[in-house]
């Protein structure tokens, strides 16, 4: 997955044209940029990229969600559903509105079942939003027309899954919104950064103004900018968008990449009695960035886990005990241990996170493991690293 592992003379040189007219922020400063508008040229080559109407670049994959959010609307009280198996950007960028997490079931696609969401809808809903983890994504055809049929935002999670399509779409293209992050191990980096894709106007509008205080960006003069709306600093600055652009030219060749090396594990492990494969939804591909599979159950998955570790194949994940990923690992959110006070919409509506009954996310998470799929692996050092997964996986199922 990660870009960081192709950084180079692109990149530095897309970083020094920032650094030669030293305008390091987006906006404003016209004369002295020499034509450098790396945030706008991104958005513009990103958009094209995704088959989007409008990019917003924003500071990091977590400010894109809060900035999605606050673009569609969505405020104090209103529930946004979210999955079990994510990252913690998801309810922090829930409830840095005020709005309310809730939680419901993944499936076998390791994403929101979309059974689970009908199940979990109120009068307070106003968002689903499913997490394309690890490379895959969630069934969006069956969330779309939950999503129709109750009026509510679908807003997809695709930091994990750039490059990734469903229907024929891009990923992230699919819903009303969707959030991309450029931090240091995803698919391409900007460093730090983060981007919302819509074809809203609307929301595009508001992603734009929000993400800056509420300026309007009219004119050319920011201190004449008036303030339609409230809003915060999430801006990215210009050296870290530069890296991006040099980035997003790699991303093609990147996505072939893993999808040879994925390929070759897979191969190495289809017939591996015991070991099964996520399931992908029919019209999907993956960004294979991961390769996702399944063992019988939690001790015989736990067993292989540490087999291959043992075997010295690194970057082998065992999500279900993991501190970042699953609901199992998020004592601190289950528990509201904010620094100040919440707000009382949060405190009265959030579900009992630690008597909630996910017994159907553990059937699967306890079961999966997941390789990374890096880039910079020689070919021969990909199918000794299969082989090498293979037997251990084989010797833990069978001793
Ligand atoms: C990385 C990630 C984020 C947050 O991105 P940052 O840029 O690190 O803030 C959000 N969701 C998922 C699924 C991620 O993997």
């Amino acid at each position: 997955m990660p870009g960081f592992e192709v950084f180079g003379a692109e990149e530095r040189k897309q970083v020094s044209d920032v650094l030669e007219n030293g305008v390091l922020m987006r906006y404003g400063f016209d004369g002295m940029r020499n034509g450098h508008w790396k945030a706008k040229e991104f958005e513009t080559a990103f958009a094209k990229r995704m088959g989007s109407k409008y990019c917003q670049l924003v500071s990091s994959g977590t400010s894109a969600l809060t900035v999605a959010l606050a673009a569609a609307g969505i405020g104090a009280g209103d529930e946004v559903i979210m999955p079990t198996f994510t990252f913690v950007a998801s309810f922090e960028s829930i409830m840095m509105l005020g709005a309310v997490p809730v939680l419901v079931d993944i499936d076998d696609t390791l994403t929101l079942d979309p059974k689970a969401v009908e199940a979990a809808i109120t009068p307070k809903t106003r968002c689903v939003m499913p997490v394309h983890m690890c490379g895959s994504m969630a069934n969006l055809k069956a969330l779309m027309e939950i999503c129709d049929k109750h009026d509510l935002v679908l807003l997809e999670d695709a930091c994990q899954a750039l490059g990734g399509t469903y229907d024929g779409k891009s990923l992230g293209s699919y819903g009303d919104l969707g959030c991309f992050s450029f931090d240091f191990v995803k698919t391409i980096t900007c460093g730090e950064g983060g981007g919302i894709i819509t074809n809203n106007k609307a929301y595009s509008v508001n992603a734009d103004q929000f993400q800056d205080h509420g300026h309007d960006h009219i004119g050319n003069d920011r201190g004449e900018e008036t303030h339609p709306t409230l809003g915060y600093n999430f801006r990215i600055s210009e050296l870290n968008a530069a890296v991006g652009i040099a980035q997003l030219d790699k991303l093609d060749g990147i996505l072939k990449l893993q999808k040879k090396n994925y390929t070759i594990f897979r191969e190495a492990l289809k017939d591996v009695d015991g070991v099964t494969f996520r399931r992908v939804p029919e019209g999907g591909e993956e960004n294979y960035s991961f390769l996702n599979f399944y063992l019988p159950g939690e001790v015989l998955a736990k067993k292989a886990h540490k087999a291959l570790s043992e075997a010295g194949v690194d970057a082998c994940f065992y999500w279900y005990t993991n501190n970042w990923h699953y609901i199992n690992g998020w004592e601190h959110f289950r528990n509201l241990k904010s620094l100040g006070r919440l707000p009382s919409e949060i405190q009265n509506q959030i579900q009992d996170l630690n008597s909630a009954d996910f017994s159907k996310s553990d059937a699967w998470m306890s079961r999966t493991i997941s390789s990374l799929v890096k880039i910079g692996w020689t070919e021969a050092e990909v199918h000794e690293r299969a082989e090498l997964m293979r037997q251990a996986i084989v010797k833990a199922l069978n001793s």
